[in-house]
């Protein structure tokens, strides 16, 4: 028998941004087994821990749908540079000289990070899948792997089957572990070595998980090249096909969306748009038609892995492009926050009995955050890390009374070793260009 933790007299704030107040949440096997008003609650079910929640809010756990974990490690180290010069100058080039470590502490500090924001499922892409894998398992957290391939580079071929035999190992390993085949880009992986890794995705049965149209050079490039929107080339490509999680698609164009499917998942990540001056693109031309949730992109680029930020950040984006304060409203935004969860092959997001207990419990009563009229406005608007007292993750707190359960003080010695010591490395040759 599992044991039974009870989340007492607590105010459920569900994915459709319905708040009900006074509820008992029940915990078991790490899912929600009940869910009952307190003056209907007859104590038949014993809990072994009880937390007092009459001041807490408590809401889905967030997802966050696309992040390049690792890139914690290089948190600030290409700040103020354009977008050609943040990947040809400075990121592939340190990358290229990563060690296991680097990959392993990066992504432990970056689910750190996630889990002190209230994060409980994420989207990674990334290479190294040996090491994220393991820090997934060892933190609790869920993780859903995109093993990084550059079509581009010299190894494709033994990259492709290395990744392919990696994921069929490992896809088993854990029900907070789950898989996406993960091209770069279109731009980094030639239409060729696309197909290949769209049609080993199908032989796999998984969803792919990629870059497109993050830039207008690209969409230009790849219609100079190809006649066709990068949308358009992943479509010939068969991408569409399968589910597919799309980083960005800052630049989606009106034709785009005919090659669109109903589990086609846009992640939405305007912190990294702004900092790198990617343009308005047509984003927010089409969103309404589009199924998207918001990511955090790499740390490298948007600094913070929190996507209460980034829903934040698009809400007064839209608000402001659309000269109308009226729209984007917050209880909309915290829907399509919410939403990204059906990104994911987990059945996570929902407050009713039966899911899987992927929880955050908000106290409002902070400096930041205090006073408060609607507690969604309030999330979205006002708060940060120090507003999730609880993170839980299938059942489990991860985050516990506004303590993270990982040895932070040993990952960021941990880091500033590594942050040394790839400094001192310096910069190595890039197999790709931007
Ligand atoms: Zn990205």
């Amino acid at each position: 028998m599992g044991k039974t933790t009870l989340l007492k007299d607590a105010s459920v704030l569900d994915e459709q941004a319905q708040c009900i107040r006074h509820q008992n949440i029940y915990i078991k096997d790490g899912l929600i087994s009940k869910i009952t008003d307190i003056s209907a609650d007859d104590g038949s079910v014993a809990a072994d821990e009880v937390i007092e929640c009459s001041k807490f809010y408590v809401s889905p756990g967030l997802p966050n749908l696309h992040t390049h974990t690792a890139m914690n490690i290089f948190k600030g180290i290409a700040e103020d540079v354009t977008a050609d010069a943040w990947f040809n100058e400075m990121i592939w080039p340190y990358e290229s000289k990563m060690t296991d470590d680097d990959v392993y502490t990066g992504t432990l500090m970056g689910i750190a990070e996630m889990l002190n924001n209230g994060v409980t499922v994420f989207a990674d892409h990334y290479f190294g899948e040996e090491q994220v894998l393991k820090a997934v398992k060892e933190t609790g957290i869920r993780g859903d792997l995109a093993p990084t391939l550059f079509g581009a580079a010299p190894d494709f071929s033994e990259r492709l089957a290395q990744v392919t035999e990696f994921i069929k190992n490992h896809r088993e390993d854990s029900p907070r572990v789950a898989f996406h085949m993960g091209p770069h880009a279109n731009y980094t992986c030639p239409e060729p070595t696309l197909g290949q890794i769209v049609d080993e995705a199908k032989k796999l049965g998984l969803p792919i998980h990629l870059h497109v149209s993050e830039e207008d050079v690209q969409v230009e490039k790849a219609r100079r090249e190809t006649g066709l929107t990068p949308f358009g080339i992943l479509h010939r490509a068969g991408g569409f096909d399968l589910k597919v999680l799309i980083g960005h698609g800052l630049w989606v164009e009106e034709g785009d969306l005919e090659y669109l499917q109903d589990d086609t998942w846009f992640a939405f990540c305007p912190k990294t748009y702004m900092k790198l001056a990617s343009g308005r693109g047509g984003f927010f031309d089409h969103y309404k038609k589009l199924n998207f949730g918001f990511g955090t992109d790499g740390a490298a680029s948007s600094n913070t892995l929190n996507p209460v930020e980034q829903a934040r950040l698009f809400g007064l984006m839209g608000k402001f492009q659309a000269r109308d304060a009226s729209t984007f409203g917050a209880e909309e935004i915290w829907r399509h926050l919410m939403a990204g969860h059906q990104a994911f092959p987990f059945d996570t997001g929902l407050m009713k009995e039966g899911a899987p207990a992927d929880l955050v419990v908000w106290d409002l009563y902070q400096m930041d955050t205090f006073p408060f009229y609607s507690p969604i406005s309030s999330i979205l608007y006002s708060s940060n890390s120090q507003n999730v007292k609880y993170t839980m993750v299938a059942g489990e707190f991860l985050k516990y009374d506004g303590r993270l359960k990982l040895d932070t003080a040993a990952l960021m010695e941990e880091a500033v070793r590594l942050q040394k010591s790839l400094l001192a490395r310096g910069k190595g040759k890039a197999e790709v260009t931007y």
